[in-house]
Parts: C-alpha cells; sequence; structure tokens
C-alpha cells in the first residue's frame, strides 16, 4: 500500500536504519541498486520480488524506467520497498522518485540513509567537522563536466574555509581541484578520497589539493578536501581479519552470527550453504507425539542440542507452558539463546558446549523410570544417549529434523576455493562441504570449532589448522583470528 524509499547505507550492512530493516522485513517486492551487500536483501521474505535496477545488460536502467516500475508496483497497492544507496535525497534522484509517486497517488514514505559523504570519510578516520578545524561542510556532486563547470560554484566553495566533500567526483578531479585552488583554496589542503568505504575492501588514499589529481584514485570514491582530511583517526583499516575471505559453510541457524562476527573483525564472509534442513523423516509424527506428552508432564527433562532442535519443537507447541514440568538443558549458548528467544530459561548448560560436558553435568535421575526427552537430528552422536541411558534415564530421543545436503552453486563454490579461510562449525558441514566442493579444494586456513567437528575432517584426510578452545561461534573466531593474524 505504500511505497518507502529506503536508504542502505554506503555499504557496511550495519548502517541501514532500524526503520529500513523493518520495512524490508514486511516487503513485498524490492526494488534494488547494486547493492554493496548482498545480505540487505535477505532481510526481505523469502517470498518478496526482487527486482534488480542496477545492472542491466548495456548498462544502468534508465531512471525513468525505475520510476515507471515503482509506480506500477505500488498501484498494485503491494508493499514496496525501493532500497537506494546511502541517504535517498543525497544524489539519489529519491526526489524524483518521490515527485512521479506523489503525481500518480501512490503513498510514499522517506526512510533516511546514512550518507556516504558523511559515513565513509568517518570510517577512513575523517571527521568532517572538528572543532577549531572545519566549521562546515559541503556536499557536491562532480558527476558531469556540466555540472563541473557550471553547477558548482567552486570559486565561492573555497572561500568557505569548510570541508569540502565531493561525490561522484573522481573522473573530473583534475578540473574540480584546479578551480578550487583558482578560488584561493591552498595547494598543500590535505585531500583524501576513500574507495569502496565501509566495505571490507576499503582504500583510502592520502594527498593533498594539489596532489589529487594525479593520485591513483578509482571509483566510486568519496573525496574529502580540508584541514580535516589531514586527520588520521583510522580505526576501520585497523581490524585483524580486514579484507580477509572467509568460507563460513552455512549450516542453518548459525550462518548469520558467524558471518556477522566475522564481519566485525573486517572479513568478508562467503557463505556456502552445505547443509539445508528437511523435516523429520516420518514427517514429525513422533516429535508431535513426544511433544504432547511433554505437555502432559511425561518427562522429567527436555535437552536441546541444537538452536534447530529448539525451533523444530517450537513449531509444534502454543507457548513455553508446553514444557509441562520438566526441566530443560541446552547444550550451548547458541542453543541456550534460541530457548530464551522463547521465553525458556535453560536450567542447565554445560561449560564446555560437547556432549561429553552435558553429560557431566546432568543430574541423576530422581527415581526409576525418570524420563527425558532428546529431540534432535536424524543422524547424531551416540555419546549422549548412551551416556543418558548409562547414567539409568528412561530416554525418548526423537527425530526433530533432519539435514540434507545442498547443492552449492559452482561459482560460489570457486568463490571459497580462492578463500583465505574455511570454518567448520559441525561434523555434518564438513562432510556436506567436501561431498560438494572436495578436499583439494579448500582454502589453506581450516579452522573447526571443536573435536568432533576436527574428528570428522581428519577422518575425511583434511588437515584442521585451528582448532577452537571454547567450542562457540565466538570461540571459533577467536581461533581463526589467531589464525590469520599477520604473523610477528
Ligand atoms: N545517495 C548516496 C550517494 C549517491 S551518488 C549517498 O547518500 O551516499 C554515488 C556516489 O557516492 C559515488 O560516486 C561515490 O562518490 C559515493 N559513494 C557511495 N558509496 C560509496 C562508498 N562505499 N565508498 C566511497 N564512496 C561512495
Amino acid at each position: 500500500m505504500t511505497v518507502y524509499l529506503v536508504g542502505a547505507g554506503p555499504g557496511d550492512p550495519g548502517l541501514l536504519t532500524l526503520r529500513g530493516a523493518e520495512v524490508l522485513s514486511r516487503a513485498e517486492v524490492v526494488v534494488h541498486d547494486r547493492l554493496a551487500d548482498a545480505s540487505l536483501l535477505d532481510l526481505a521474505p523469502p517470498a518478496a520480488v526482487r527486482i534488480d535496477v542496477g545492472k542491466a545488460p548495456g548498462g544502468p536502467v534508465r531512471q525513468d524506467d525505475i520510476t515507471d516500475v515503482l509506480v506500477a508496483r505500488g498501484l498494485t497497492g503491494a508493499a514496496v520497498v525501493r532500497l537506494k544507496g546511502g541517504d535517498p535525497f543525497v544524489f539519489g534522484r529519491g526526489g524524483e522518485e518521490a515527485l512521479a509517486l506523489a503525481a500518480a497517488g501512490v503513498p510514499f514514505e522517506i526512510v533516511p540513509g546514512v550518507t556516504s559523504a558523511v559515513a565513509v570519510p568517518a570510517y577512513a578516520g575523517v571527521p568532517v567537522t572538528h572543532r577549531g578545524m572545519s566549521a562546515s561542510f559541503t556536499v557536491v556532486t562532480g558527476h558531469t563536466r556540466l555540472a563541473v563547470e557550471a553547477d558548482v560554484n567552486w570559486e565561492a566553495l573555497a572561500q568557505v574555509g569548510g570541508t569540502v566533500v565531493v561525490l561522484m567526483g573522481v573522473a573530473h578531479r583534475d578540473l574540480i581541484s584546479r578551480r578550487l585552488m583558482d578560488g584561493g583554496m591552498p595547494p598543500s589542503t590535505p585531500a583524501v578520497a576513500v574507495q569502496w568505504g565501509t566495505r571490507p575492501e576499503q582504500h583510502t588514499v592520502r594527498t593533498t589539493l594539489a596532489g589529487l589529481a594525479d593520485a591513483p584514485i578509482a571509483p566510486p570514491a568519496t573525496m574529502v578536501i580540508g584541514a580535516v582530511a589531514g586527520l588520521d583517526l583510522a580505526w576501520y583499516a585497523n581490524r585483524p581479519l580486514l579484507g580477509r575471505r572467509v568460507v563460513v559453510t552455512r549450516a542453518p541457524g548459525q550462518a548469520s552470527q558467524l558471518s556477522t562476527r566475522l564481519r566485525d573483525l573486517g572479513a568478508r564472509p562467503v557463505e556456502v550453504p552445505a547443509i539445508a534442513l528437511a523435516p523429520p523423516s516420518d514427517g514429525g509424527a513422533a516429535l508431535a507425539a513426544a511433544v504432547g506428552a511433554l505437555g502432559d508432564d511425561a518427562y522429567d527433562w527436555a535437552v536441546f542440542t541444537s538452536a534447530n532442535a529448539v525451533h523444530a519443537v517450537f513449531e509444534l507447541v502454543r507457548d513455553a507452558r508446553s514444557f509441562g514440568r520438566a526441566s530443560v538443558a541446552a547444550i550451548g549458548p547458541g542453543t541456550a539463546d534460541a530457548l530464551a528467544a522463547r521465553g525458556v530459561v535453560a536450567d542447565l548448560v554445560p561449560a564446555r558446549s560437547i556432549a561429553e560436558s552435558l553429560l557431566e553435568a546432568f543430574p541423576d535421575p530422581p527415581a526409576p523410570g525418570s524420563r527425558v526427552l532428546l529431540p534432535r537430528a536424524k543422524i547424531a552422536r551416540e555419546v549422549l544417549p548412551d551416556g543418558l541411558r548409562g547414567a539409568g534415564w528412561d530416554l525418548d530421543v526423537v527425530e526433530a529434523y533432519q539435514t540434507v545436503p545442498a547443492t552449492p552453486d559452482p561459482a560460489l563454490l570457486d568463490a571459497a576455493a580462492s578463500a583465505d579461510a574455511i570454518c567448520f562449525t559441525s561434523a555434518s558441514t564438513v562432510t556436506n562441504y567436501l561431498a560438494a566442493a572436495g578436499a583439494s579444494r579448500l582454502p589453506p586456513v581450516v579452522a573447526s570449532i571443536g573435536p568432533v567437528t576436527t574428528a570428522a575432517a581428519t577422518a575425511a584426510g583434511v588437515a584442521v589448522t585451528v582448532e577452537a578452545a571454547e567450542h562457540t561461534i565466538a570461540g571459533l573466531v577467536d581461533a581463526l583470528s589467531g589464525a590469520l593474524a599477520p604473523s610477528g
């Protein structure tokens, strides 16, 4: 019913606003530019229609055609998100799109975005204003020769005394710098150009106004001219995994957390779906029966060894009350978080996220015939069931889901083969990834979340470079950072 003109920010997916994420999460149609990060599109429901107007054979789609698409989709009454780089109204032609929607009587909303004019310098450690140095900043376009020659009064700008931020100006930087100097800006004025700002490929060139014309700068870049460009509060470029490409083998439910942590450290995750989730082989009948019994107080404990099992059980219950009197155990913090998200605080989370540790911490049965429910994947290790039975528990192991091998796109596997490292989060991701990619096409560094995963890799003839000390996603990322950190 509404067309949302949403600013996607300059590249780092974390710079999308909360409002932007919210409207995306209920979009029926997403009309997007060539986006810096495809993960933003994953925020839209899987069923949403995605229309790429950023690239087309023979060049970008014409603005009139984009506007026509927005109006036509808007008139159908669908929730349409028009996702645009940076802020929609900063050289984004969002004004034209809003005018066309208004003329056609289509309701619209503007969701401002984080503009590259401010965020890209910030990621390069350059504040666009600074007390005692620059009391203003002017954002100008250097897009067309005509704009540079006629639309911007560069000589006047040279007299303002503040920061000049130039977008789309790489091609005409010779003319721009000459006119600023003609206007009286000193040739020694610091200048900085940042290409692919806020993205792992971010590259900064530091020069002066006089040096700008010949500096090696390629688009897309944001240029900052003024005293502030001499500041170098670098932080983004200093992160330990900057630009490293790390394959995330995407066990469902784990990939996003791992990718987010890797991104926080500067890495570029390459997500390869090695595994897909499927319903239990009996269609879920056994799980439904067990969950029914759980609500009837048949169990003393329900034990969860994965977030996937938590999700499968909660699909069948009305709310947390259906756990009856059972206590609840979670194998690790990720599983405990999945429970907590549903309002269940785990009574037991072992110190180490493995079956052996859970067994150690698990209480003895209070009476003969005390029962434990273990909903889990079709194929899993027998350590936990054997141990619980051995301790005297009456155990029901119930299939809650199965993992099936996914068939990753060959192009994705090629990209993965040339990455710097690969992370394995479970034995089944190892097996399935190797089945799809082959053991000879692994990146040089192989990181494993724990001993079971490592054993699966070793059995398949793959040498694990580093194993997490703490068997969690955080532990895995720590181990990987250690292995990938520049030596010395
Ligand atoms: N509406 C956008 C700007 C669109 S004009 C915004 O508010 O950010 C496109 C120009 O923005 C590019 O030519 C470049 O100058 C700048 N730009 C966009 N993303 C950038 C990035 N990641 N790094 C450097 N410059 C960027």
